[in-house]
């Protein structure tokens, strides 16, 4: 029988590294990121629907606020791109079912649109290789091909060019969440502004890290853990610098603000401490929610 409909889950990410170089004539950064999937997930189901009626979306789900429902989306922009790519009628509907905080430094964005390629993929028996699903999800943004492979890995190039890290152990974390989101375009800008009379080396994959997760030990990971990002988004955002502290006051292992913020992320040593660690968070006053995850996690499948 046809299938009419498809559920892809896709998992938030958070990076346990970004290194970001020098700004290029073409304004782009080259960049080193090591990535990790976590438990935090959008569901993003499409369903077949009337010839020439296009591609239409809904978002649902907790995290709603601040998501276009046109054609800005990028799971709308996915879904269009691999239509193109394999000659079909792009006749859709997507529902986003979201818990991934928007314009958090978490991807949600590029986890809809990495989702979206894999449901029409899966919908439309496209059989599209692992290498064309992630050669079109760079297309849409460097950090949808991580969103399809999940797990750890590095990202090169734009970030987009993935191999993966060899990683032992699951890792608890607790993300401290901001109900306004900062914009990725103003931290690179401000970073950018920030550096201005700086000499900006290369980027270059943390050895530190890359053994910190062979050995699977969290407390070598959370001392390992940086983001070129994180000055810039306190300087844009000075709060997060008391969220940082408090959560290193209260045992986190590793702080960290994740991606372009303005989430910050904490690793611990259990999931007892995280719980630990999300009260104090939440006590404290300086956060407005708190989430927990495990990662690394596997990326967009279908369920
Ligand atoms: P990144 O970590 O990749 O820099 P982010 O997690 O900070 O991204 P997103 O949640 O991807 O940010 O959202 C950034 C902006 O993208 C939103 O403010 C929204 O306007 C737009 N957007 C487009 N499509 C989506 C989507 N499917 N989900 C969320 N935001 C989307």
């Amino acid at each position: 029988m046809a299938l009419n409909s498809v559920t892809v889950r896709v998992p938030a990410k958070v990076n346990l590294q970004l290194s970001v170089g020098p700004r290029e004539s073409n304004g782009y950064h080259n960049l080193v990121s090591v990535f990790q999937a976590v438990s935090i997930f959008d569901d993003v189901t499409i369903t077949k629907s009337h010839a020439g009626s296009g591609v239409t979306i809904a978002i649902t789900g907790d995290q709603t606020h601040g998501v276009p429902e046109d054609g800005s989306n990028l799971a709308v922009k996915a879904a269009h791109l691999i239509g193109e790519k394999f000659d079909i009628d792009t006749d859709v509907h997507i529902e986003v079912k979201k818990s991934i905080p928007v314009a958090g430094g978490m991807a949600g964005g590029s986890a809809d649109a990495a989702a979206t390629l894999v449901a029409m993929d899966a919908l439309f028996k496209l059989e599209a290789t692992r290498e064309e699903l992630l050669e079109l999800g760079s297309q849409l943004g460097s950090d949808v091909p991580f969103m399809i492979a999940g797990g750890t890995a590095v990202g090169t190039g734009r970030g987009d060019q993935l191999t993966a890290a060899l990683s032992r152990g699951t890792y608890h974390w607790v993300f401290a969440l901001s109900s306004v989101g900062l914009s990725t375009p103003a931290v690179y800008s401000e970073c950018d502004r920030m550096r201005a009379e700086l000499e900006v080396a290369d980027p270059k994959v943390s050895d530190t890290l890359m053994q910190a997760l062979l050995s699977g030990d969290p407390e070598l990971v959370g001392k390992s853990l940086s983001n070129d990002l994180q000055n810039p988004a306190c300087s844009l955002r000075p709060a997060l610098t008391l969220v940082l502290e408090v959560g290193r006051e209260y045992g986190a292992l590793g702080a960290i603000v994740s991606g372009s913020g303005p989430t910050v992320a904490f690793l611990v040593a259990d999931e007892e401490a995280g719980l630990d660690l999300a009260v104090a968070l939440t006590a404290s006053g300086v956060v407005g929610s708190v989430a927990r995850a495990t990662g690394p996690v596997h990326g967009a499948r279908v369920i």
